[in-house]
Parts: C-alpha cells; sequence; structure tokens
C-alpha cells in the first residue's frame, strides 16, 4: 500500500468537505478522502435546491445571509452560469398552526403578509379555504447545487488539491504528531483532519478516537408528479405549511412534493418508502385544487443533526488536529459559502470573516466541545 502526505486530510466529498476544502487549498497541501466512486452520492446530491435566509436555527440564519453575496457574484471562474434563479417561498398558515407561523415570523426577514387573491394569483392550485394567512418571501432563491458543487471541486484541484475517490476511511490513527487514515486506496498522513463525514460523521470520529457527540441522520423524502396540464409551473412559489408539515416545489417542469419527513435513521443510503410520500401527497392535497395522479420518480437522503439542532464546526477539544463539519441538518447547501469560509479560518486559526461575525456569530459558538460533559 501506498502512503500519501498531505497538511490537511478531508474525509468526505459533499457539499461541505467540497467548499471548506476549496478554501484549505489556497494555503494547504489537502487531500480530500471520498468512500464513493464520486462526490455528492449522498445527502448533497439529494437536496430540494432551496436558498433560504429566514430558514434554520441561528447561526444558519447568519451563515446563510452572510453567502448571498457569494450566489450573486461568485469569484470569476467559479460557474459558467448563474447559481442561484428567484423562486419566492409562500408560507401557509392553516388551521392550528398560529404558533408555527409566531415562530416563523418572530425571526424572518423581509416577509410580507399577502391575500388569499394574491396567493392565488402567484399559485393557481391553491385551495381558497385552506390557508388562515399567507406569506410571501421573496428573498428565496432555487439553487444550481451541481454548479456549486463541482465549482468549488474545480477551485479546489485548480489550488492543487486532490480528491481520491473510493478511499473509504476504515481506521484513523494519531501517530508521531499526526495522523494516518487507511482506505482501500492506501494510506493517508496530514497533522490535521476535517471530518466531513455527513452522516457518518459521529463513525468516523469513534474511528479517530474522538467522543461522537450524538449526530443523529434524519430520512426525508421527495416525490416528483407531474403538474396538471397546460400550466407553466416553473413560475410558480414554492409552497408550504408554516409548521413544515409537507412542502411543494417546481422543478424541471415538475412538482416536488415532500412529506418534509425527519425519521430518525442510522446512516446508510436513504431510499424513500411509498407510506411516506403518500402522507406528502395528501398533505399538499389538502392545500390545492388538484389531484396527484402518480408519482413519476423519488428519492430520500439524510438530514444530519445535533443535539441542539446547530452545525458542529470546530476542533475536538480532546482530539489533537482533530476538526468537526458536521450537522448542517437540511440546510447544509444554502448555508456552505459561509460556514466554509467560518470553518477554514478556525482551521487555519485564524479571525472569522468580518461579514460572519457582523451577523452576530461567534467563532466558539459551534465548537464540539459544547457537547462534552
Ligand atoms: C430531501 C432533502 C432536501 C434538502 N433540501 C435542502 C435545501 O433545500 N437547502 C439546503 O441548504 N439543504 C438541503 N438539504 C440538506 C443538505 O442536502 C445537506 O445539509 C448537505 O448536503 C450536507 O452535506 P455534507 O457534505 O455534510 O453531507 P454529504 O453530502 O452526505 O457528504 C458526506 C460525504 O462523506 C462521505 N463519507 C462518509 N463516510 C466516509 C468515510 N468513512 N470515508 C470517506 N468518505 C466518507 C460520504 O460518501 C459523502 O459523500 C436537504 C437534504 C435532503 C435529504
Amino acid at each position: 500500500m501506498s502512503s500519501h502526505d498531505s497538511r490537511i486530510l478531508v474525509i468526505g466529498a459533499g457539499i461541505a468537505g467540497a467548499s471548506v476544502a476549496a478554501h484549505l487549498a489556497l494555503r494547504n497541501a489537502t487531500t480530500i478522502l471520498e468512500m464513493e466512486d464520486r462526490p455528492g452520492y449522498h445527502t448533497t446530491g439529494r437536496s430540494a435546491a432551496v436558498y433560504e435566509p429566514n430558514y434554520g436555527p441561528r447561526s444558519i440564519l447568519a451563515l446563510t445571509r452572510a453567502g448571498r453575496d457569494f450566489y450573486h457574484s461568485p469569484p470569476d471562474g467559479f460557474a459558467g452560469a448563474p447559481l442561484t434563479a428567484p423562486r419566492p417561498s409562500l408560507f401557509l398558515m392553516p388551521e392550528g398552526q398560529e404558533e408555527a407561523a409566531r415562530t416563523f415570523l418572530a425571526t424572518a426577514q423581509g416577509i410580507e403578509r399577502i391575500g388569499i387573491a394574491e396567493a392565488r394569483a402567484l399559485h393557481p392550485l391553491l385551495r381558497e379555504s385552506y390557508p388562515k394567512a399567507c406569506y410571501l418571501d421573496t428573498t428565496t432563491s432555487d439553487i444550481d447545487v451541481d454548479l456549486l458543487h463541482q465549482g468549488y471541486l474545480r477551485m479546489f484541484k485548480a489550488r492543487g488539491g486532490r480528491l481520491v475517490c473510493e478511499a473509504r476511511a476504515t481506521a484513523i490513527t494519531y501517530r508521531n504528531g499526526g495522523w494516518t487514515v487507511s482506505t482501500p486506496k492506501g494510506e493517508f498522513t496530514a497533522p490535521i483532519i476535517v471530518n466531513a463525514a455527513g452522516a457518518w460523521a459521529d463513525q468516523v470520529a469513534i474511528l479517530a478516537g474522538a467522543q461522537p457527540v450524538g449526530l443523529v441522520p434524519k430520512r426525508r423524502s421527495i416525490a416528483v408528479v407531474p403538474p396538471p396540464a397546460n400550466c407553466n409551473v416553473m413560475s410558480w412559489p414554492l409552497i408550504t405549511d408554516t409548521g413544515e408539515t409537507w412542502y411543494c416545489k417546481p422543478s424541471g417542469g415538475k412538482l416536488l412534493v415532500s412529506p418534509a419527513d425527519a425519521t430518525p435513521v442510522d446512516p446508510h443510503d436513504a431510499y424513500a418508502e411509498d407510506e411516506t410520500l403518500a402522507v406528502g401527497i395528501e398533505r399538499f392535497q389538502q392545500a390545492v385544487d388538484f389531484e396527484v395522479t402518480h408519482v413519476e420518480r423519488n428519492w430520500a437522503g439524510l438530514r444530519t443533526f445535533a443535539p441542539d439542532g446547530e452545525p458542529v464546526c470546530g476542533y475536538d477539544p480532546n482530539c489533537e488536529g482533530f476538526f468537526w463539519l458536521a450537522g448542517q441538518g437540511g440546510y447544509g447547501i444554502q448555508s456552505a459559502p459561509g460556514l466554509s469560509r467560518f470553518a477554514a479560518a478556525l482551521i487555519e486559526r485564524r479571525p472569522i470573516p468580518d461579514d460572519i461575525a457582523d451577523q452576530g456569530l461567534h467563532e466558539s459558538d459551534l465548537l464540539p466541545g459544547r457537547f462534552s460533559a
């Protein structure tokens, strides 16, 4: 088996690993180890691709908002097309979700309450009797996730970074002031490891002898359904209820319908279950005058959460040179431009970027040590 030296080894080539590695490769010899035969096979390739700066816990709001400029004007050569396209979101409050609506509105910025007639002009399927209140968010967008992910991987490689696929970390040992990671592609060594293994991040930590932080992968499913005939669905907003029990987003001329499920599971190659998809379609149909005839295709992915719902980003307090970048939940795409710059600064022991600090995030807010007894 051959051995390869780097300054930093990043485990996982999803959006988290790819984006932080692109920044790190500027100043450090960096290698990404990915267990699958291509980057993005797991959660990153399975998202709903929404940028919603009013969605998520406190740090995610800060990081997502701090990433807005990147989405609008990425560095030269990063992407050959826009990374986002505007898609407003329409939040519908049915009977019984008053508390959820109050919670959502407490931290939301730039939301406008609109009447049912205006809402139906935006989304003609909307059932008049469903919402007791409608809130329009025009700050949301579709993200071209593949373009974003490939952009980071291209930036990484242009800076001399090395991506090794089919290289699952199977053993991780610390000796002589550095880490050795064993994979089917050989042994890789570096003084710093970045754990960006998504749903598997606690397992990777255990391999390295670190305490797991209690991450829980939660399955979320999506059904792709054909739209009504003769409708230009691509001009419609995303619609959802304020309690987040379903959502529907136009995509590629079809409708994505999700039950907004969050079923705790072990890390695995996730797939959707028919009954779960049926629940989402049933909830969607309560809100619209439209009958779904069949599901064309479906998928599921794992949204992975720490016990407090915030990401985990920082050096392990008890494991020298072992850095966590995990627990991005259902917000890991939209927050990646902000979180990757935040993480790279902490890894390189630099001050965090001013624009992120201006959003109220402190460098100690996401440290893994907050879960230590
Ligand atoms: C249905 C659904 C809808 C979503 N919608 C949105 C949305 O609209 N907006 C948004 O911002 N977010 C959304 N998300 C969440 C977002 O997709 C995730 O937060 C994000 O993709 C997590 O990225 P990651 O790189 O941490 O994980 P992953 O993409 O899963 O990457 C982790 C990588 O680590 C690799 N790995 C694991 N173990 C090892 C090992 N031992 N050795 C080597 N490699 C290893 C895996 O193969 C994988 O490629 C959604 C998620 C789902 C499932």
